[in-house]
């Protein structure tokens, strides 16, 4: 600051030097000459005065030039006091430009200036890479430490795991399979028959992860993931939570579409499956038919010979659900989970909401160590000290261990479904790992817009114009949010396309409404509602809201909607040929030629096109079809008649004229 200071006087420009020129020249200006020959001088001329100006500007020039080198003298040693101060600066592969000047405690100005010498014109937002950031923290006289995006993340999640502090911890289950085969029925069950709650109170409804202990003292961790596709969006962060995936399949239907798309994602898992067969209490049940279908798909219950395990159930009824709690914890055995229940916790963010009062909370599942109060933990561009840990009961609890899902308060902002959490030991190192993240993103961000927009330039060659259905997408929770987005988004062709302008947690609002209205866009509310507010918007403005429980009904509606949108098929039928013999000038009329029918039938209003010496020379329609003097609908192969075309007069002897009628198809996007 002294330094920075010193500068602003030396400069000639700056303000704050006349400010001290004044108060300076004013005053040893008069007393000065006074205390010499004051007297003298009185009785002096009066040009007197003139040579005392001039003696006094010749010492004030004395003066200024004195007062220069004081300054000069003063800001060198404040130049040199300063570049005592050495900063170690932190460089990261890209920084912005105030960040770099923050690091330097210098001002933005200045390492803009300075960028602009080395020939750089930007602004303190632009981003700057190492090498350059090197420059500048060089050019202003400090140290610098690179570090790479590798110093700060690689290893972050490999903790060591020491063999002699590994514990049995309880498995984490999966449930998935079609739509009304009795998930939630089986859920409800496991949840009801938690030996705790009866002493604790219930699991709270719509967490996304509790754990359930059973009469047999067995714990077991359950994921109520929002569908098949949440579930694979979370993997593909990163996040294999699951230990194991049950698949759910209704005795009295079958192996169904959801079916099969379970059966792929718990594959491409790579986690065990077991098989629960439900609803065997009702007559129309046949368990061994479906385990036999399972063939099919490559899954041998152990029946059939083969390893995977499978349980004929009854959620409603309570039939032989011990055999399927008996099926989990004989596979977790089998497993022989394990973690280390000490040390640094890390695990996985299972969702994350908005809550008026709360902030941010987060339901994380640990995979090893424990999760205490206090402790600052990263997740994706998410950090913060956790203010307080809530078990599945909603119970507040000072610390989770292995396998436990938890819900906490306290991280900065939400962070996405399947995002690997970790704790570290300082917040500077939170902030530092989250910057590296946001970088990332912003660094993947632009590459995908530049790439975009080249296939942009490109696409619009062919197809010049690709329709979009504009949606809002509202949702309970994040997973659904992004599962979603990612099902609708590749939905689109070339032709059509879905464009998701805003997709977010939480109630539909008045504002979603109003970007609707600006983009002529849908609604789409998954497991959420319109506030009232929102409600009469959408009224007035004609906003469609509508609201879905299912995922794939939704994707459903969306691509029946796209399909709408689809240019209906050309279908192009060949009818005639037809020959000219010969063309007669008609006054008012145009040019119409005779022409035999040679194959085929020509009809009235057909599409023609015209050949000559077989190149096509036009197409378009025909305006008139005569027979004598009379228009006719229909001439057949073999007779006479006369013809015109529609806004074209270049007709000419032996030319061909080629017939087809055209009719449109409604065309329907695949579901995929
Ligand atoms: P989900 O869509 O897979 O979550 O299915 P639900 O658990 O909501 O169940 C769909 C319907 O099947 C509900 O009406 C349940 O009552 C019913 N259901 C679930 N399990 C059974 C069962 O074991 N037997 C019979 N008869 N009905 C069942």
């Amino acid at each position: 600051e002294q330094a920075a200071g010193a500068r602003v006087g030396g400069d000639p420009l700056a303000g704050g030097r006349i400010k001290s020129k004044k108060p300076e020249t004013a005053q040893p200006q008069r007393p000065q000459p006074k205390k010499g020959g004051e007297q003298r001088r009185k009785g002096r001329l009066t040009i007197a005065e003139a040579l005392a100006g001039d003696e006094e500007r010749q010492r004030s020039i004395a003066s200024v030039k004195r007062r220069r080198e004081k300054e000069k003298a003063k800001s060198r040693e404040a130049l040199e006091a300063g570049q005592k101060i050495v900063r170690e600066v932190t460089i990261p592969e890209t920084i912005t430009v105030a960040e770099l000047a923050n690091r330097m405690a210098k001002r933005q100005s200045d390492v803009i200036k300075s960028l602009m010498n080395m020939g750089m014109i930007v602004t303190g937002t632009a981003s700057i890479d190492a090498d350059t950031a090197e420059l500048v923290v060089s050019e202003f006289g400090h140290r610098f430490t690179r570090v790479s995006e590798a110093d700060v993340i690689e290893g972050l999640f490999d903790l060591v795991e020491d063999a002699q502090k590994l514990a049995a911890r309880p498995p984490v289950v999966t449930i998935m399979g079609h739509v009304d085969h009795g998930k939630t029925s089986v859920l409800d069950f496991f949840r009801k028959s938690d030996v705790v709650s009866s002493e604790a109170g219930g699991i709270t409804q719509h967490v996304g992860a509790y754990q359930v202990t059973m009469p047999s003292k067995a714990k077991i961790s359950f994921l109520d993931t929002p569908g098949h596709a949440a579930f694979t969006q979370m993997r593909a962060r990163g996040a294999n939570s699951t230990d194991m995936i049950v698949i759910v399949i209704a005795g009295d239907d079958g192996i169904m579409p959801q079916t099969e798309e379970a059966i792929s994602h718990a594959k491409a898992a790579e986690v065990p499956l077991i098989i629960a067969i439900n609803k065997c209490d009702l007559a129309g049940a046949n368990p061994d038919q479906i385990e036999m279908d399972l063939l099919q798909h490559d899954i041998q219950t152990e029946k059939m010979g083969g390893q995977v395990q499978a349980v004929h159930i009854s959620a409603k009824t309570g039939a032989n659900m011990e055999a399927l709690e008996e099926a989990i914890t004989l596979q977790a055995e089998l497993l022989e989970l394990k973690a280390d229940p000490s040390g640094v916790a890390k695990g996985n963010v299972i969702e994350s909401r908005l809550e008026t009062g709360r902030g941010v909370v987060s339901t994380l599942l640990i995979e090893r160590g424990t999760l205490t109060k206090g402790e600052i933990l990263v997740a994706g561009k998410a950090w913060g000290k956790v203010r307080a840990l809530f078990d599945d009961r909603n119970r507040q609890v000072k610390a989770a261990t292995p396998a436990q899902p938890i819900e906490i308060l306290g991280l900065s902002e939400a962070p996405a479904s399947g995002e690997p959490f970790i704790v570290v030991d300082s917040e500077a190192r939170a902030r530092e790992i989250v910057e590296f993240q946001v970088t990332k993103e912003k660094e993947a961000r632009a590459a995908k817009t530049s790439s975009r927009s080249l296939e942009d330039i490109f696409s619009n060659i062919s197809t010049d114009k690709t329709r979009e259905l504009a949606v809002v997408l509202k949702s309970d929770v994040h997973g659904s949010v992004e599962a979603i987005s990612a099902a609708l988004e590749k939905l689109g062709n070339e032709e059509v396309a879905v464009r998701i302008l805003h997709a977010g947690v939480g109630a539909i609002t008045e504002s979603d409404v109003v970007l609707a209205k600006a983009s002529k866009a849908l609604i789409l509310g998954f497991n959420v509602r319109a506030n009232p507010q929102a409600r009469d918007a959408a009224k007035r403005d004609g906003i469609d809201i509508r609201y879905h429980s299912v995922i794939y009904a939704l994707i459903d509606e969306i691509r029946d909607g796209l399909s709408g949108m689809l240019e209906p098929e050309r279908v192009e039928d060949f009818i005639g040929y037809a020959e000219v013999l010969q063309v007669f000038n008609i006054t008012k009329v145009g040019n119409i030629a005779g022409c035999k029918i040679t194959e085929g039938v020509v009809r009235r209003n057909c599409g023609v096109r015209l050949l000559r010496d077989n190149v096509v020379i036009h197409e378009g329609k025909l305006k008139t079809l005569k027979r004598y003097k009379d228009e006719v609908l229909e001439v057949r192969n073999g007779y006479e008649c006369g013809m015109a075309f529609e806004n074209y007069e270049n007709l000419q002897e032996n030319d061909q004229i080629e017939c087809f009628t055209v009719s449109f198809n409604e065309r329907k996007l695949e579901a995929s």
